[in-house]
């Protein structure tokens, strides 16, 4: 008998013939004798929906209320699996995140989850009861519901997998895996049969939204044994296909044919602010990344140009296009403390990045990269590297054509023969 976490997203319960279907799955799991706790999203458009109501209601809203709000598409759709599971026979009930507790930080609307408290969802699941958790939830210190940030729910099943101490998590989506690129955009995409812990990360946080990046982090330090899995199709036979992400060692032992590049991702939630005329000196920089830290802004690329003149420079970074007014408000009113001449912002950038574990021991990766978009026109406005990702931002008029030109120049295409390491040497 295994003990298991199963994750089913939104468009895998986006009504109540996908719920029945979800609910034989379950059954399946049951009937070959494992413990089975199951974490559902909202119905798919759910979320959106009721963000949009949110933002209707008023442009400057308490995030706890937030929280309050979006956190109700969960908890319709695990109340509704319970439902068919009992009308099987089956023996289950729905948990809601302040019912087991999953106790998390106060950070509403963006909650990390610091502790779970398994008594009692264990002792309602070894006595064959299905435990049907809503995801995306949990509780504050101070009593009131939290959510996880958008895409929480895969965060929600590999934390109570993790404190479960369960066999497998697996996370049942509608695509049937990892694949080399957003299968929705590049045809030609493939799927991974396996994917390291350190890569998923990677592709994670840099646009492949099939898990949450923190979904990820929590099972590289867990070792949870993850799946990514199809819920559609004929739920009486075993999901085909399916990508376990597993430890840098399990992939090296097997795959002599490894790739240099495992996946491509791009992300278009960024916009791109450039401060002119920053005086070249000692703590003007610190300066500006001081006062935007202070004000929770998440900034990720960043470029300062060479000072010419030796007096001023040009500074460039990337922050949440979701931020950019808030940015360019603090910018405004510290122009004179900082002392730039003027401030640019364009918010129709996209950033699109390569991602593997090959890249380490292989020079060249970027340059091939650099290479593939100047033959196609496409211009480079900023780069980011780390030890095994690339990252560029493009106009975002250019996305599809810059990931289909680069997975075919790393050999990811379908219909291709992988670039493998044997290959280069
Ligand atoms: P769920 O609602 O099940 O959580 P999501 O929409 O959050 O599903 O994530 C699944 C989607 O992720 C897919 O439909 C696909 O368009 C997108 N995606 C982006 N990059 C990748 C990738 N590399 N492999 C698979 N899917 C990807
Ligand atoms: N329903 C939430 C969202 O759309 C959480 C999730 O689906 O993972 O972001
Ligand atoms: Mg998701």
């Amino acid at each position: 008998m295994a003990r298991i976490v199963m994750k089913f997203g939104g468009t895998s319960v986006a009504g109540l013939e996908r719920i029945r279907n979800v609910a034989r799955r379950v059954q399946k799991e049951v009937e070959a004798g494992n413990e089975v706790a199951v974490v559902v999203s909202a119905m798919s458009g759910e979320t959106d929906r009721l963000v949009g109501f949110c933002r209707e209601a008023a442009p400057l809203y308490d995030p706890a209320e937030y929280d309050a709000v979006v956190s109700s598409g969960e908890q319709v759709t695990s109340g509704l699996l319970a439902i068919v599971l009992k009308s099987m026979g089956l023996k289950a009930r729905s948990w809601f995140g302040w019912q087991i507790p999953i106790h998390t930080t106060d950070a509403y609307a963006n909650s990390r989850i610091e502790s779970i408290d398994t008594e009692r969802l264990t002792k309602a699941m070894s006595s064959g009861e299905v435990a049907v958790v809503a995801g995306f939830q949990g509780v504050s210190d101070e009593g009131r519901v939290t959510t996880l940030g958008r895409g929480g729910s895969d965060t929600s099943a590999v934390a109570l997998a993790a404190a479960l101490e369960a066999d497998r998590c697996d996370i049942y989506t509608d695509v049937d895996g990892v694949y080399t690129t957003d299968p929705r955009i590049v045809s030609r995409a493939r799927r991974l049969d396996r994917v390291t812990y350190e890569e998923m990360l990677e592709l994670a946080s840099v646009g492949a939204k099939v898990l949450q990046t923190r979904s990820v982090g929590l099972a590289m330090k867990a070792r949870t044994r993850l799946r990514v899995l199809s819920s559609f199709g004929d739920p009486d036979l075993p999901p085909d296909g399916g990508t376990l992400i597993v430890s840098e060692d399990e992939i090296r032992e097997s795959d002599m044919e490894r790739q240099i590049i495992t996946g491509i991702a791009y992300d278009k939630s960024e916009a791109k602010v450039t401060l002119m005329g920053v005086p070249d000196k000692p703590g003007a920089v610190a300066q500006i990344f001081s006062l935007l830290a202070t004000a929770y802004i998440h900034v990720d690329m960043i470029v300062q140009n060479v000072a010419y003149d030796s007096h001023t420079t040009d500074v460039t970074f990337t922050v949440p296009k979701a931020q950019l007014s808030h940015v360019l408000d603090i910018l405004e009113k510290a122009k004179s403390e900082i002392g730039f001449d003027r401030v640019m912002k364009n918010d129709n950038v996209c950033k699109v990045s390569i991602v593997g574990v090959g890249m380490r021991s292989h020079p060249g990766v970027a340059a091939t990269m650099f290479n593939s978009l100047a033959d196609r026109g496409i211009n480079i406005l900023a780069i980011t590297t780390s030890e095994i990702k690339v990252s560029v931002l493009i106009d975002d008029a250019y996305t599809e054509l810059a990931v289909r030109v680069l997975h075919t120049a790393y050999g990811l295409d379908a219909d291709m023969r992988p670039v493998n390491e044997e290959a280069v040497a």
